[in-house]
């Protein structure tokens, strides 16, 4: 295996990929680290950044382990949404701490940028970051080098300081110009692109964090799906439209229920029991759900197919579960007994 002289937290973000350019100038080798989650990364775009800027990267799965800080609650707190980035930063290094052996590597960098972000980028967050993750002799941010105290790797001669930068604060000009100076060909948009920074998406995953204890995290990649209905401890996930139909084919586990429409065009949609029954009892994943539940939640999909509405009559829905299939007969959008909700945003 080829070894490298550092590891870098590579989010495909423009400041991610500046600070890996910077060491790489300095004729290091640079291994960019894409840690991905149900949150976050980006897997189906590594090949093209590898290509575009040429930079190494290596994507690290770390959904299951990364869920435990939303599970039992961030440490140093949440940020405005669902988002614990000082926590997160803190546990992304730590990983990439494990991996430095792996690869032969002696530090890692990572490009935050002093005074960027009012959560983890102010100067004393930047400090107990590195702290908590215990990367004081390994660490490197190569973006605002110049405003922190020399790192080992500087007072070694490993890296150059004076070629180190000097940026802070929120604009991004400085990055901007630095992009042109290194011919990059694409620029990505400031756009954070981590879900857990946006209410529409946080909110989808606030019954998985309250109502169910364990969930893992094949059931917060289905709770980016579609529209969200919850009936208790009873979870709907409904197609929008064709790539969410496959999304929910590809992520069905064989105990979770499959809805489709047998005469007319529908979505899709994937039932999951999941959660605590009211007595606190745990619910088993897989549990079959009771017939009033099913003829319920096929009337509710029902309701998303226009022509079925039209019909006015019972449509025939096919449901599959444990490989095996049957269909019931209802009518679409018939006044459930079911109270089906759609998560709202109220994080407590
Ligand atoms: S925005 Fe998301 S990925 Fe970025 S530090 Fe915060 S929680 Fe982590």
């Amino acid at each position: 295996m080829k070894n490298y002289d550092a590891l870098a937290l590579f989010s495909g973000g423009l400041d991610s990929i500046l600070a890996v350019k910077v060491v790489q100038k300095q004729g290091l080798d640079v291994l960019g680290l894409h840690f991905v989650s149900p949150f976050f990364g980006h897997p189906d775009k590594v090949a093209h950044w590898q290509e575009l800027y040429s930079i190494p990267v290596k994507i690290v799965d770390v959904a299951e382990e990364y869920l435990r800080i939303l599970q039992e609650g961030p440490k140093f707190g949440w940020g405005k949404v669902l988002n614990p980035c000082v926590d997160c930063k803190i546990f992304m290094l730590k990983k990439a701490k494990e991996l430095l052996s792996h690869y032969g590597a002696k530090f890692i960098i990572s490009g935050e940028v002093l005074g960027q972000r009012p959560m983890s980028q102010r100067r004393d967050a930047l400090y107990l970051i590195r702290r908590e993750a215990d990367v004081k002799d390994v660490l490197l941010r190569p973006l605002c080098a110049k405003h922190l105290d020399p790192t080992p790797m500087e007072e070694s001669g490993l890296v150059e300081r004076d070629k180190l930068l000097g940026i802070s604060g929120r604009g991004r000009k400085e990055q901007l110009r630095l992009a042109r100076e290194f011919g990059l060909r694409e620029i990505p948009t400031p756009a954070g692109g981590c879900l857990l920074t946006d209410k529409e998406s946080a909110k989808r995953y606030l019954p998985l964090l309250q109502r169910v204890k364990g969930a893992e995290a094949s059931d917060f990649y289905l709770a980016n799906v579609g529209r969200q209905y919850w009936a208790g401890n009873y979870w709907l996930s409904i197609g929008r439209d064709k790539n969410d139909n496959q999304q929910l084919l590809r992520l069905a586990k064989d105990s979770d229920y499959i809805f489709k429409l047998k005469d007319f065009p529908g979505p899709i949609a994937l039932g999951r029991s999941a959660g605590k029954r009211e007595s606190g009892e745990e619910e088993r994943q897989g549990e079959d759900w009771p017939e009033e539940v099913i003829l319920s939640a096929a009337s509710l999909v029902c309701g998303f197919s226009p022509k079925a509405r039209r019909s006015k009559r019972k449509v025939v829905v096919e449901i599959r579960k444990d490989k095996e299939k049957r269909a019931v007969l209802v009518l679409p959008e018939d006044g459930s007994s079911m109270d089906w909700q759609e998560p709202r945003w109220e994080k407590g």
